[in-house]
């Protein structure tokens, strides 16, 4: 590359140091659910390691020992080509039982599923209708669909109004086949919950409609068995498309969506991701489904976790901020930049690891800590962190 090319680029992250949006990575080091940054330990509250199952080593301890069978830690080629282990088809047979026998196709990971299930499933016919908060990698999805000719309009976040406002506007238009209501059951950045019900009734009213609901925050910590949101409000069967995550709650790498038969055989046979990545590894897979079947008794860790996020939203409400969240993932909206940054900075001098949020990835002015409560922080730590965050500058 020239010296003149890299200049440019230069310059570009010369404007995102002097807008306080440069990233980089931290030498972390791990110990248990806790962090140590530059020599000093942190509570660990930025992690989505919601049920502290990534940092059990008994759990880990348990699993190699008690998985016998000998598998790799490779795959070596695409599911379609030699690289389908049983193991793959285990783990779905049993995320299908659970999820009263629907179909389920296993990703590499979510960001796979997000990315290649719309370009996928529409067409020059089809409408895509997405709340203006979803992730990026549904963004991305969209943005492929979009190149094969796939009509995307966005939704205000959480506006349910809007959106049949919009499936009016759409749902007579001959040239429309499908409407795709895609959005996510608890939202990454504001941790606020969606109502599952409110669609599943707009797609009663409406036969164009498929539901596409992303559940990577919510598997492992909503509903009884920790199956999601879609669990908790009793509509597993009604939404067309789940898709989740097993890197979160689950402490894995993965992604899954739970569907209809037809649907996963359409997917393998049109999901770019799917079919031209190599598989995950058959070791690893292995991991999800030990993880699977402990997360659904670990039904005291959920209920401490939902103790924890109520009490933490009173005490930042009472503090004076604005908090829309409804789950573990609890944001402190400070708004600007740079005072996000101090409070990060403040925090850790107080001993807790917790990540400022920023443009782009947020909207301009809604700068945040981003605070990931999970089940093991202790009472003492918890308290000090309540308190700390009143000291906040
Ligand atoms: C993390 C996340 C993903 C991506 O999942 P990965 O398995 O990490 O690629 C997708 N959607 C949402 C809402 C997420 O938060």
């Amino acid at each position: 590359m020239s010296e003149r090319m890299l200049a440019q680029f230069a310059e570009h992250l010369d404007q995102l140091k002097q807008t306080d949006n440069y990233r980089s990575f931290r030498k972390l080091h791990h110990q248990g659910a806790a962090i140590h940054l530059d020599g000093q330990k942190l509570v660990n509250l930025a992690s989505n390691d919601y049920l502290g199952v990534a940092s059990d080593e008994h759990l880990q301890a348990q699993f190699l020992a008690t998985y016998q069978d000998y598998l790799p830690f490779g795959s070596s080629s695409s599911r379609l080509l030699t690289g389908n282990f049983a193991v793959y088809e285990m783990l779905e047979e049993r995320m299908g039982e659970l999820f009263l026998g629907r179909a389920c196709l296993l990703f590499n990971s979510g960001y796979h599923a997000n990315v290649g299930i719309l370009p996928a499933i529409c067409d020059g016919r089809t409408l895509v209708l997405a709340d203006k908060l979803v992730h990026a990698s549904i963004i991305d999805g969209m943005r492929l669909a979009a190149a094969n000719g796939t009509k995307c309009v966005r939704y205000q976040h959480q506006n349910l109004t809007h959106l049949e406002t919009l499936i009016q506007k759409y749902h007579d238009d001959m040239s429309i086949d499908r409407i795709v209501i895609v959005t996510e059951s608890i939202f990454s950045m504001d941790g606020d919950a969606t109502d599952l019900p409110a669609l599943v009734r707009l797609k009663a009213t409406y036969p164009k409609l498929i539901l596409y609901i992303d559940e990577a925050h919510a598997i492992g910590v909503r509903g009884q068995q920790g199956l999601g949101c879609a669990e908790a409000f009793g509509c597993i069967d009604e939404i067309d498309l789940i898709v989740g995550a097993f890197g979160k709650a689950m402490a894995s790498v993965g992604g899954y969506v739970i569907c209809h038969q037809m649907i996963k055989d359409y997917l393998i046979n049109t999901m770019r991701p799917l079919i031209f990545s190599t598989a995950l590894p058959p070791m690893n897979v292995a991991w999800t489904a030990f993880v699977l079947d402990n997360i659904i008794g670990m039904t005291a860790e959920r209920n401490k976790l939902q103790m924890r996020h109520e009490h933490l939203i009173m005490h930042i409400k009472s503090l004076g901020f604005e908090c829309p969240s409804d789950s573990q993932i609890v944001p402190i909206i400070l708004k600007d930049n740079a005072r996000t940054m101090r409070a990060t900075d403040e925090l850790t001098k107080q001993g807790f690891f917790v990540l400022g949020v920023r443009p782009p990835t947020v909207p301009q002015n809604q700068s945040r800590l981003r605070v990931c409560l999970n089940s093991t922080i202790s009472d003492d730590e918890f308290t000090q962190f309540c308190h700390a965050i009143g000291q906040l500058t």
